[in-house]
Parts: structure tokens; sequence; C-alpha cells
């Protein structure tokens, strides 16, 4: 048990567990910058697989990529008003173009050039809207350019001072979609479209992680926008994570930025604008959704390695023989696009090598050895348990099917375990209550106000937010009449709980 013990159980010390997974399984690693991460192979094999769905689902709704600067002129920041509120706090800032060499020793050798200053700072983006609707500004004239639908991949900087790998890092990676429509309802249905068809779509059948679907508060909107939707889930330790958000952004960039376009009949209209993306965050997400007390649990989709064959033998006559059989069922898996990886090194003991894939999340193993092909047969195990004799003959076919087994037992487990920890109905007794447990609080559905006092001081008081208010797929039977908090009339359910 020498691999699993470097991780610390879940029940004794969540945090640490966390970070114990994505380190045995080589994810990330802390940067010499305070905040910022280093994405290991394993853990961005993870994320481009990630990408090539996403970008798939974002092309076939009618989105083509772009790629707009990173640097973007403070100005434009202050041009919409809520925006600049929302960002200023976390923006970096490039003030000057050149260092120069001093003549002097040690960390004094460089200096910054003082006559290199810029003349207008520039801001490295936190997020794209104010530079990429300054762009389509230039690029809609008519009514007959509209809708726009585009998307870029990139990274972007806020400047957090909490930061925990992948959920909440300085620097991170993402797709930004922007869109410009001649309408509201244009802008309404392509955030919807995102939120269901893409981002909930790919949670939950990609990453095997439910998600609710919901309209954000006012106080918790994305800043700018008229209504943000966003895809929420719950962790293992029944705190919630906003997994991605769409922003029907109204026409407050258009006003700001003068994105105008001819209408038909000759009249002159501001655009209605969406935005909308997802984070290298989602990989936060599926580790805490899915992996256990012996390291990372990848569904079988997003598994960078989805099956490792570790050949057994004590002889070298068995080693040619079992390592020949592992070519040919690794050839043969590799033909039907299965991700396999084949463990012939001769440093390391059968035992460890399955302690070591177990950490990294493959998600099934298979163990040849002499006895077993003296008898047709090869061992398969599942990361999520279960071990077991499978004929050698159709043994691809094993393979497929336990793949897409798993995926599907992935996402049933994380459903029923949200479910279980979704209390509806809740009082104010009750909701006190349940954000105090030391197993976590999940999601509480109970009326709300639409207060925003009330909101604060249920975050003051219990660390709780409101996370949606739910899509109608999700509400309670029973429509709540009252707030739980403050007991007024109710004007819509809402969702809270603890939140990343
Ligand atoms: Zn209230």
């Amino acid at each position: 048990m020498a691999q699993a013990q470097k991780i610390t159980p879940r029940a004794k010390d969540f945090s640490e567990w966390y970070g114990d997974v994505i380190m045995q399984a080589q994810l990330a690693d802390y940067s010499p910058v305070r905040g910022c991460m280093v994405i290991r192979p394993h853990g961005y094999g993870i994320w481009e697989l990630m990408q090539r769905a996403l970008d798939d689902l974002i092309k076939a709704t009618g989105h083509k990529n772009a790629y707009f600067p990173l640097f973007i002129p403070m100005s434009f920041l202050a041009k919409e008003a809520e925006h600049v509120e929302g960002f200023a706090k976390e923006v970096a800032l490039v003030t000057h173009t050149r260092l120069r060499a001093t003549g002097k020793t040690g960390k004094d050798a460089i200096a910054i050039d003082p006559t290199s200053e810029l003349e207008e700072p520039l801001v490295v983006r936190p997020t794209s809207e104010t530079i990429i609707y300054a762009m389509f500004a230039k690029w809609i004239q008519s009514y007959r350019d509209l809708p726009l639908l585009m998307n870029q991949w990139a990274n972007v900087v806020r400047w957090e001072l909490r930061t925990r790998l992948f959920l909440r890092t300085t620097e991170f990676l993402w797709q930004e979609g922007h869109t410009a429509h001649a309408d509201e309802a244009g802008a309404e249905r392509e955030a919807r479209t995102i939120l269901d068809g893409v981002y909930r779509k790919f949670a939950e059948e990609w990453m095997a992680m439910p998600v609710i679907t919901g309209v954000k508060t006012e106080s918790e909107k994305f800043a700018g926008a008229l209504r943000t939707y966003a895809i929420e889930a719950l962790m293992q330790d029944n705190k919630a994570l906003q997994a991605g958000t769409s922003h029907n952004l109204g026409q407050n960039f258009a006003k700001a930025f003068t994105v105008q376009y001819q209408t038909a009949a000759g009249g002159l209209e501001y655009v209605w604008n969406t935005s909308w993306g997802v984070t290298t965050r989602l990989i936060g997400g599926l580790i805490m959704t899915h992996s256990d007390d012996n390291g990372l649990v990848a569904p079988p989709k997003l598994a960078p390695v989805q099956v490792v064959i570790v050949p057994i033998w004590k002889t070298d006559e068995e080693r040619s023989q079992v390592s020949g059989v592992g070519s040919q069922v690794k050839a043969d898996l590799e033909k039907l696009g299965v991700r396999v990886e084949l463990d012939l090194r001769d440093t390391m003991k059968p035992g460890a090598k399955y302690f070591e894939w177990e950490a990294l999340g493959v998600p099934v193993r298979l163990e040849i050895g002499p006895r077993d092909l003296a008898s047709g047969q090869v061992v398969l195990a599942r990361r999520t348990g279960g071990k077991g004799p499978v004929p050698m003959q159709g043994v691809t076919t094993s393979v497929t099917k336990a793949l897409d087994e798993i995926q599907a037992a992935l996402f049933a487990a994380a459903k029923e375990r949200r479910e279980k920890n979704s209390t509806r109905g809740v009082t104010k007794t009750q909701f006190i209550e349940l954000m105090q447990l030391a197993s976590g609080g999940g999601f509480a559905y109970g009326g709300f106000c639409g207060s925003a006092t009330c909101e604060a001081e249920i975050k003051e008081k219990t660390g709780a937010t409101i996370r949606v208010l739910p899509d109608p797929e999700f509400r309670s039977k029973d429509v709540p009449r009252n707030c739980m908090w403050c007991g007024a009339p109710s004007i819509a359910e809402a969702v809270w709980a603890q939140a990343y």
C-alpha cells in the first residue's frame, strides 16, 4: 500500500486529499509564481480531451474560433460601468516594456527602464468582452452580419489572493464565446443553447458529472450581464462548484462600444451580446466528483489512458510470451480508438504498477500472466472496483463494454450522491444546521424573497450562497410560499450551498 498511503483519506481532510490526488496523479504542480500552476502532461491530457469534445460541440452549434490579443487598453475596461467594478480589483497591468542591464550583480543586475513607460497601461485580459466588442463594432454593419458567433481558446489572468490548483488560479485556461444578435430573443436563445446543449451535455456525458441549471441572482451574476445562467455540480465534500456560465449581456456592451447594425427597414439598432465560458476548473470538478482514497478516478471518455496492460512474468521466456500477446491486444484496442498503454517496465513489480496506474485514474487494467494465457483468458480490473477473468477471444469487446459501463456507472453514482445530499423545502433552523455539518451542507432548496439583503445575511451567517434559481426540471414539487430565511413571500425557489 506504499503508494496509496501517500494520499490523505477524504474523511480525514478533503482539502489535503484533493492536493494529494493531484500530486500523485501528476496532474499539476505549484509554480514559482504564487497563485499560478503548472499543468503537467497527465493533467493537460485531460484538458486536451475536454477541449476536443467542447470544441466539437461549440462548432456544431455554428460557432467559429478566433483569437484576440492578451493585452487590452486600460481605458476599454472603464467603458462598461458594472464590468469595471467587477474586475478592477484583480487585474494585472503592463506599465513598462523594457528592462535594462545595470552593470551591477545579483538581483540588481536588471532594472525597469523608466523611459519605457507606456502612455496608456495595458490590462492583461481577465476576460475579453471589451476588446472583442471593440472589434465587433468594426465588423458588424447590417442585419446581414448577424448573428455573429465566435469562440476563442485562451488564457486569462485574474489576480486572486486565495488560490487552489485548478479551482482558483491567477492564470487559467478557458474558452470564451462571444456572440452578437439582432434582438433579445436571439441572445436569450443563444445563452440557453450553450448552457443546455453544450455545457450541461458536456458535463453529464463526458465528465459524468450531473449538474443543475438555472439563473443567477442579481448579486451573483457576471459583472455587466443582464442575466447569468450557470451549471452547478455538487462535489464529494458537499460543496457546490460553479462549472460553467452563460451570460445574456443585453445591450450593455453594445452601447459602451457602439456596436450597431442597420435593420432591414433602414433603422439603426444596438446588437444584443452573449458571452460564455468554461475553464480548467472543470478538471478540479472532475477530480472532486469521482476520485477516491487511492487517487484519481477519470471517466473513460476523458481519461488520457483508458486501458493499461500489465504483463506478468518470471522467466525471460514468459516475458517474451506475455509481452507479445500484450502488444497484440494493445494494437487491437488502438484500432478501435482506445487510448492504451503497455507497461513493460522490468524495474517494478506488478503490484507497484497497479498502484501507480490506479493513482493516475486509468479506468481499466488488463493483467496478462502465463497461467491466464494457458487457460485462454486475461484478468480485467476496473478502477472503480471489480476484477475477474475475461476470455482472450473477444477481449477488445470486453474492454470497450467495461469502459461504457464505467462511464455510465460514474454518472449514476454521482447523481445518486447529489440527490442524497439535496434537501428540499428547508426551514431556517434546518438550513443553519445543514450548513454547520462537518460533512458539508449539500444543496438546500427553499423559498427566496428576492432581497439582496437577505442573501447577504445568509452568506454572512452560514457561508452559503444561492447557486441558482433552478430551471423547472430541478424545482421541487411543492412550490415554496415563503422565503426560508425571512418568511416574506417567496418569488422563486432557490438552491443554496457553500461553494468553491
Ligand atoms: Zn428573505
